[in-house]
């Protein structure tokens, strides 16, 4: 017992204190799923302690059975969680059960708040807490080899406390958690109700689980030994008796019934990657998923394989249903394979195992070459795990290749894992091809749906040659933009790219079955046209030649070039990048994490070029103003104000919104046939200084206009 006279006590990290009395004060009813939760922290100690021993045996001197043991006890209201596992000193309990909270606490209320169910808090990495979902003071005994023996206590209300626990013989090595049940929570101390429980949620710990049964044996005793030993009693005391009397005795004894306690092993069943698949159903193999992931729902898919011949190894992996929350968080994604070598576990995150962008996959793999005692450094090097990765990856493929057979389902799965396949275009050159073939995207003719490349291909016309794709914000944008309007009207199919992983993944993936693919926003997209378009083409450049130059002076140093173009229908005018400089995506998305250092992205930013269109009013109008007078302060004023539409049309930000804004204002005077009142407003328009994104000082001159 507790011992509170030494005690220091520690107040809970606010976010910690809060999701305590979330869990308290909050009704719901599954209220089980604490049983799973303490189980897979035992067993994720015992991994650590067995992980340990490995490289030095002596770590499990202390207690040499690795095991879990859950006590049930009546008389107190308690219900006991024991594992040998590696324990936690004393700073492990301070920090790891109060006072430093994970990016998971806050993430997990949130998501409670948006309707998710306790029983995710597994994901979130804040199992622990769930204790408080039954019990009302909770007790962690714990001894790790590097420290003494130490009791956490609480009953939340935002604080713990701390003590050396005086008996040194409690735990000798491990945490044993003793929950001091709720008066209406007696029901998690029936051997029934705990038993359903842990065959449903942790069959598949991989080590035993041994709950303390209250068992009824028959016994013969005397007469007068009857009654004392209606008391419960877990060890039989024998009696020395007096050999004269015993004839006397034997007449009188009678059979009674005798409780007594035992422990019965709950999950004998062998690792279930050791079996044979066709005798596991499906129900196994979600029961075993959720126990090694802490998903609360079943997997997607699954692949169960062995590999035979040079190397031998048995490996089962799923594809989930949901991405975790924190997928892309951490800079560094560790992976999900747990690496067994002969039943035995090793290690789990072996990032040697997967690629970055298969982390969302789980499972186990069990290897029959490797040594047991193999290091997390010797792993780095083995050639070994080098072929089980590359399996691995493959088998990963076939999976994906199966959840692709059925659309519906894929669609689900592209939703919530689409990004990694994109990284993989990106990492994974050996498998790029395949990877390509589960890429999905919008395209002007998909609608709703998404498109295969594969498909867009059995789509393409005749004399097309390459795949045209158009990058951007979101599909509304790319879709009204005047780059897919002559990609279109002549009947071919655009892709949209709208997330911003597309614009790498596409720098990469260059060509899909031999055909090139090519950005309808870059210069020098050259559509299969015919003879009589390519001479009107050539003499449109003749006509134009003369407004280009003008127009490039005026617009300096602004745009790259201004030339004539066949790629527009109903818009006068389009900004397009070089083939080799950024599109106004990648310029968008350069600027947004570039959020400091502005200095490289002038020096990065798009190279521009303006583009016109030969058929449309307002360019031979401008042409016709321009032939009369190039200097016409009306033809500056125009030319500037369709260079700026049209870097808004094709989607970049403008540098200097108010001088584009006093522009539109002067249009508008003049549309509303306002006379301009000699107040010399012309020149301040012009002559505004720039005012660099300073919005407060935007907005007041606005408001001065
Ligand atoms: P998670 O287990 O997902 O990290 P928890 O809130 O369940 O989150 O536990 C917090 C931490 O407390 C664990 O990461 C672990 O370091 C420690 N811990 C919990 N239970 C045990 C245990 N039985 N033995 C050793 N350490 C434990």
């Amino acid at each position: 017992m507790s011992d509170p006279k030494n005690a220091e006590t520690f107040a809970f990290q606010a976010e910690i204190a809060q999701l305590m009395s979330l869990i308290i004060n909050t009704f719901y009813s599954n209220k089980e799923i604490f049983v799973r939760e303490l189980i897979s922290n035992a067993s994720d100690a015992l991994d650590k302690i067995r992980y340990q021993s490995l490289t030095d045996p002596s770590v499990l001197e202390g207690e040499k059975d690795l095991e879990i043991k859950i006590i049930p006890n009546k008389d107190d209201n308690t219900l006991t969680f024991y594992d040998t596992g590696v324990g936690m000193t004393k700073a492990d309990l301070v920090n790891n059960l109060g006072t430093i909270a994970k990016s998971g606490t806050k993430s997990f209320m949130e998501a409670l708040s948006a309707g998710a169910d306790i029983s995710m808090i597994g994901q979130f990495g804040v199992g622990f807490y769930s204790a408080y979902l039954v019990a009302d003071k909770v007790e962690v005994h714990s001894k790790n080899n590097d420290d003494e023996q130490y009791i956490w206590t609480s009953s939340a209300g935002g604080s713990f406390t701390i003590h050396q626990d005086e008996d040194a013989e409690d735990v000798p090595r491990g945490t044993k958690i003793i929950l001091y049940l709720r008066e209406d929570m007696t029901e998690y101390l029936e051997e029934k109700k705990l038993k359903d429980i842990i065959k449903k949620h942790s069959q598949f710990i991989g080590y035993p689980i041994k709950l303390q049964v209250e068992k009824e044996r028959e016994k013969e005793v005397s007469d007068d030994e009857a009654e004392p030993e209606e008391k419960e009693d877990d060890e039989e005391t024998p009696k020395i008796e007096d050999v004269d009397e015993e004839k006397e005795k034997e007449k009188k004894k009678k059979k009674i019934k005798e409780k007594y306690n035992e422990l019965e092993e709950l999950n004998k069943t062998k690792p279930i990657w050791t079996r044979n698949p066709d005798d596991i159903t499906e129900e196994e193999y979600g029961s075993f998923y959720k126990s090694l992931t802490n998903d609360w729902e079943n997997h997607l898919a699954v692949k169960h394989f062995s590999v035979e011949g040079q190397l031998e190894f048995r490996a089962l992996i799923f594809a989930p249903k949901r991405a975790p929350f924190d997928m892309f968080e951490n800079r560094k994604m560790k992976n999900n394979i747990k690496l067994y070598v002969r039943r035995v576990f090793i290690m789990e995150n072996c990032e040697e195992l997967m690629p970055e962008y298969l982390n969302f996959i789980k499972g186990v793999v069990d290897s029959e070459d490797l040594p047991l005692n193999i290091s997390r450094e010797m792993l780095q090097q083995s050639k070994i795990l080098k072929v089980i990765r590359k399996n691995l990856v493959k088998k990963c493929l076939e999976l994906m290749q199966e959840i692709y057979e059925d659309k519906d389902n894929y669609k689900k799965f592209y939703e919530q894992f689409g990004k990694n396949l994109k990284l993989g275009i990106h990492e994974d050159s050996t498998n790029r091809k395949k990877i390509a073939d589960l890429l999905l995207y919008y395209s002007s003719h998909s609608g709703d749906e998404m498109t295969s490349l594969k498909d867009y291909v059995s789509r393409m016309k005749e004399n097309q040659k390459d795949i045209y794709y158009i990058t951007g914000e979101n599909k509304e944008t790319v879709k009204n933009s005047a780059f897919v309007e002559r990609v279109k009207k002549h009947g071919y199919e655009v892709l949209y790219m709208t997330e911003p992983i597309d614009e790498y993944c596409v720098q990469q993936l260059k060509e899909y079955d031999g055909k090139n693919l090519v950005s309808v926003t870059k210069e020098g997209v050259e559509l299969p046209e015919d003879e009589e378009a390519k001479k009107k083409f050539e003499e449109d450049k003749a006509t134009y030649d003369a407004l280009c130059k003008v127009m490039k002076d005026i617009l300096d140093n602004k745009v790259e070039k201004v030339c004539v173009s066949q790629r527009l229908v109903t818009s006068p005018c389009c900004i397009v990048t070089s083939q080799y400089g950024w599109t106004a995506n990648m310029e968008r998305i350069m600027k947004a994490q570039a959020l400091r250092d502005n200095s490289s992205l002038g020096y990065m930013a798009a190279k521009k070029h303006l583009e016109l269109n030969p058929d449309h009013s307002i360019i031979q109008e401008l042409k016709k103003k321009a032939d009369v007078n190039k200097n016409d302060k009306s033809v500056k004023d125009l030319v500037m104000l369709l260079f700026e539409t049209s870097l808004l049309a094709s989607g970049f930000s403008l540098e200097d919104p108010t001088t584009h804004s006093s522009r539109i204002h002067r249009m508008i005077e003049l549309g509303l046939g306002i006379e301009d009142d000699g107040t010399g407003e012309e020149e301040v328009i012009d002559d505004l200084p720039p005012l660099e994104g300073d919005d407060a000082e935007a907005s007041k001159m606005e408001e001065v206009d």
